[in-house]
């Protein structure tokens, strides 16, 4: 559907802009995890719905690196 597809190009934005790598090529909807990769390596999944509102990956959160 053409809406999806606009959702994980607008989402894939996102990701580059905050430094991360997005894994998953399907986009569902906000509370479907997606799979991402931040800007350590580290692997994250996510809701995009956390991502938008600023959640970030949990083990840079964490401080591991
Ligand atoms: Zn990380």
């Amino acid at each position: 559907m053409e809406c999806q597809k606009l959702e994980l190009s607008e989402f894939e934005r996102l990701a580059e802009s905050i430094g991360y790598t997005l894994l998953s090529d399907t986009y569902h909807n906000n509370y479907t995890k997606i799979r991402l990769l931040c800007d350590a390596g580290h692997l994250v999944t996510i809701q995009p719905k956390h991502l938008k509102e600023g959640r970030r990956c949990g083990e840079c959160v964490r401080g591991i690196r």
